[in-house]
């Protein structure tokens, strides 16, 4: 079971993704978080992304396609590609990838929020330095202020590119590379576009709709 996550950065992806990790032990695929770990670690490969990411560009295909090859390995009960693909070249190598092991994507959920709404949600938002646990200003505060609900951290991380001018620039290039992945799946019948807004537990409920729709048996758990 491979479900491919969409959506401009804001949408939510992230956060749907972690749900889907807990409520149905899917392995959460995020390429971003996957760049932002090498970028922590001051790795070689950290030190080849961090201004382009920082810029709110997309690193080149092959370094993606090579991250998520690398941990589409057998035996979870399924995937949760978030972030992943990002451009037609990432898309046709993921599809080729996957027909080696006779395998396909199951799934491609795109989660429709207005572009009117992203800035303000992406702007908002920071994670736990110490458990990644994600949190907003507004929609998401922690229950008290300055400590983490979940390990009791004090130690909260902002994303440099959730800037409003990166988040603009990521914004464009979402319109200009990733929004054509849209009619490439929809081509394959793979598509399907629920409403992002609203609370997170709202749009929870309408992707578990369309998980059982499409992946019956292993989605109902
Ligand atoms: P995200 O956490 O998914 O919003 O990704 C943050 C940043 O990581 C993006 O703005 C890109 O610079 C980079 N990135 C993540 N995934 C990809 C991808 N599939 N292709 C190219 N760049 C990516």
């Amino acid at each position: 079971m491979i479900t491919i996550l969409m959506g401009a950065p804001g949408a939510g992806k992230g956060t749907q993704a972690k749900l889907l990790e807990s409520n149905y032990g899917l392995v959460q695929l995020a390429t971003g978080d996957m760049l932002r770990a090498a970028i922590g670690s001051g790795s070689a490969l950290g030190e080849q992304v961090k201004s382009i990411m920082s810029a709110g560009s997309l690193v080149p295909d092959d370094i993606v396609i090579k991250l998520i090859e690398q941990r589409l390995s057998t035996g979870a009960i399924g995937y949760v590609l978030d972030g992943f693909p990002r451009t037609p070249a990432q898309a046709e190598a993921l599809e080729q990838f996957l027909g080696k092991r006779g395998e396909a994507v199951t799934a491609v959920i795109a989660l429709d929020v207005p572009e009117s709404y992203i800035v303000e949600r992406v702007t908002g938002r920071f994670t736990c330095g110490s458990c990644g646990a994600g949190y907003h200003r507004v929609y998401r505060p922690t229950a008290v202020d300055g400590v983490c609900d979940q390990c009791g951290g004090k130690n909260f991380v902002v994303r440099p590119d959730d800037q409003q001018e990166v988040v603009e620039k990521r914004l464009a290039v979402y319109a200009e590379q990733t929004a054509a992945l849209l009619p490439f799946y929809e081509q394959r019948g793979l598509l399907t576009k629920i409403d992002g807004t609203g609370t997170v537990e709202a749009v929870a409920e309408r992707l578990a709709h369309v998980l059982k729709l499409r992946n019956p048996v292993k989605a109902s758990a």
